[in-house]
């Protein structure tokens, strides 16, 4: 039974063309998605040399025919679509039908298969694209290909392999990932004798996290339990009128980071479409969009974002990898995902301790903080000792441990008297369900069912129960360290308050309530400041002149390049003006105009809140320090500044009475 064809030459033209072997990890992610789509239960990976040398991959699926496995390497060979129609809603992952012979062009390939309609299997040795051998063989169902000195006769790409560990890093990562899309099958990993993954079929996503990252990565991510929308449709591809009315319904699910976990890159956000891992720029947006004022801006979440659309309504033959996407409705995308994570935040309402004394740090601990950065970064190879095998869930996984460079601990190991620097990576931020309300729209459903999932997952993060959930109203000031940092105490502990981000906090939210009730005031400047702008500036004042004024600026054009301002929003002194502006003017520009007016107006608000904040440095009156507490203490977000920065530090009586050997 024959079930791939030749697409014709008008269909083949119609697809996005481009080479598609790269490295060792491109060929892994064919052949997987090839065993995916040909619905196999259990995928087998065995690795040498970080693929360099062989990469064997064994599946159960449906395997192929005597003359289909001849003809899948023809170029252009495919079962999975036939006419250019179907390129407008492709349901599987692989449909270019030229991985096969692509790969068999730079390797040694061995195919061995049999289809359930077949006797015998066939297995097939091809090298440098040319067929060496065909013959029978007994073969179980299912398909194994084996692929020997990747690029042997191109030389100049073999030259461009990276290391093996490099090379094995991004096939572990891609492995461990296609695992978490599929947790109904089995996968493993193994790179010469040593098992990187091995994990058996579970019920749902939640326990694969489990299986694959354990405990501890597990209680840091919140659960985005499965939203679904209505998505109008708003291009019916060669439709009549009547359903250009209809709608589909979207999903979305997953896992995010609480704030306390910040990642230095965006290695460890990962978005699939489908179950088919892509790589999103929009996407990316929506996240740091749904993190805004809660992460500062310049470090990242842990993500495993899951979409599932219709086929029709998303475009996968954007380019020749398949890891990138076009949706239709994109905006709508967008923004459901953006408030699909809030709504996850807001949900678990995540509370965070401040950096605990530790004493002596627990040395497994250690060892699992290290393992979750292990598993968590791209760079770095899953490198492990061998699991137990069986029911791939047993004990959490052991052995020697990489900590990636991007991974920040999540709490300190000894309390200091002065900020942590840099201060985010060890101060955690907890999170103001007001604060998040404010700018998140209102979340459609299900928070009951959330809520239960949120109480399941909190009290670990609070170890030791010292978290802190509201910041106190009766606290006292002592002094000031540096004169920078406010030491303050109450019956709870003792307290360090960074005046600057108190101030910010303060002020940001104060300006935001003005600007709703359009109330925000300037103050005339004596002389106007002329500042020159680049053009990229110059262009960003044109598209936000509107929104400088309600914020308290007047700014006018002043020859060529040039503005004049006239009036600066009221906390801000003259000399700050020209500052605020620029740095406000530079934001705008790099997020190239995608900025919606209510980021923009949080933006605005933030930079203003930075410029007129008391400075660290600055000796504070007694009187002042009280004020600046009880004003903080009603904000809604206390714990943070607007950019995402901790305000403050707890001692906590408990954690001084441990100190001193008192309990
Ligand atoms: P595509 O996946 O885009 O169709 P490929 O070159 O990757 O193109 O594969 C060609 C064809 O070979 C597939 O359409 C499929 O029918 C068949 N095939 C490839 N790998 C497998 C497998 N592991 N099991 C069964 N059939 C396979
Ligand atoms: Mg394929």
């Amino acid at each position: 039974m024959s079930v791939i064809h030749i697409l014709p030459e008008a269909v083949a033209n119609k697809i996005a063309a481009g080479e598609v072997v790269e490295r060792p990890s491109s060929v892994v992610k064919e052949l997987l998605e090839n065993s995916l789509d040909a619905g196999a239960g259990r995928v087998e990976i065995a690795l040498e040399s970080g693929g360099k040398r062989l990469i064997r991959i064994t599946d159960d699926g449906c395997g192929m025919s005597h003359d289909d496995a001849l003809l899948a390497f023809e170029r252009h060979a495919t079962s999975k679509i036939r006419s250019a129609d179907d390129l407008f809603a492709i349901s599987t992952l692989g449909f270019r039908g030229e991985a096969l012979p692509s790969i068999a062009a730079v390797s040694r390939l061995t195919l061995e298969t049999r289809h359930a309609s077949e006797s015998a299997g066939t297995r097939l040795e091809i090298a440098g694209g040319k067929l060496r051998d065909v013959k029978e063989q007994a073969w179980a169902q299912g398909t194994r290909i084996e692929v020997r000195d990747l690029f042997f006769n191109t030389p100049a790409r073999r030259k461009f392999l990276k290391s093996e560990s490099t090379e094995l890093g991004h096939i572990a990562t891609l492995v461990t990932h296609y695992a978490l899309a599929h947790p109904e099958r089995s996968f493993r990993l193994n790179s010469f004798s040593n098992e990187i993954l091995n994990v058996s079929p579970v019920a749902n996503s939640r326990e694969r996290v489990y299986q694959v990252m354990g405990k501890q990565l597990l209680e840091q991510l919140v659960d985005i339990a499965p939203l679904e929308r209505r998505m109008p449709i708003t291009t019916p591809p060669d439709e009549d009128e009547e359903s250009a009315e209809a709608s589909a319904v979207v999903r979305v699910s997953g896992f995010v980071s609480r704030p306390e976990i910040q990642k230095l890159n965006r290695n460890s956000i990962f978005f699939f479409v489908n179950r088919r891992l892509v790589r999103d720029r929009l996407i990316l947006h929506a996240i740091t969009e749904a993190y805004r004022n809660i992460l500062p801006g310049n470090v990242f979440p842990v993500a495993l974002i899951f979409l599932e659309i219709p086929a029709a309504e998303v475009d996968v033959n954007v380019h020749p990898s398949k890891t990138e996407v076009r949706f239709r409705n994109s905006g709508f995308i967008h923004d459901f995902v953006r408030d699909s994570i809030r709504q996850g935040l807001v949900a678990a309402q995540p509370v965070a301790a401040f950096p605990m004394p530790k004493v002596a740090p627990s040395k497994r601990r250690e060892e699992d903080e290290a393992e979750v950065a292990e598993k968590l970064s791209e760079e770095t190879p899953t490198m492990r000792g061998p699991a137990p095998s069986g029911t791939g869930r047993g004990p959490e996984p052991r052995g020697p441990a990489i900590p990636a460079p991007g991974f920040s601990r999540l709490d300190a190991v000894g309390f200091r008297l002065s900020a942590p620097q840099p201060a985010p990576t060890t101060g955690s931020l907890p999170l103001g369900k007001a604060a998040l309300e404010m700018y998140a729209p209102p979340p459609p459903t299900e928070s009951a069912q959330r809520k239960e999932a949120a109480s399941e997952q909190s009290p670990d993060v609070l170890a030791g129960g010292s978290g802190i959930s509201e910041f106190p109203a009766d606290l006292q000031p002592l002094g000031q360290v540096q004169n920078s940092f406010i030491v303050a105490t109450n019956a709870a502990g003792l307290w360090i308050i960074d005046q600057h981000v108190a101030h910010e906090r303060v002020l940001f939210e104060h300006h935001l309530r003005m600007r709703r009730e359009k109330r925000v005031e300037g103050q005339r400047l004596l002389m106007p400041i002329i500042v020159e702008l680049t053009p990229e500036q110059q262009a960003a004042f044109q598209d936000i002149a509107a929104e400088l004024s309600s914020n308290g600026f007047e700014v006018e054009p002043f020859g060529q390049r040039t503005v004049a301002i006239k009036t600066a929003p009221a906390d801000v002194r003259a000399e700050e003006a020209e500052r605020l502006l620029v740095e406000i003017l530079d934001g705008v520009g790099k997020e190239a105009r995608a900025i919606s007016i209510e980021s923009l107006r949080l933006k605005i608000g933030a930079s203003v809140a930075c410029h007129a904040a008391i400075k660290i440095n600055m000796p504070l009156e007694r009187s002042k320090m009280q004020w600046l507490l009880r004003e903080l203490a009603r904000t809604d977000c206390p714990m943070t500044c607007p950019h995402g920065r901790p305000t403050v530090l707890r001692y906590g009586l408990k954690e001084i009475q441990k100190a001193f050997k008192r309990i």
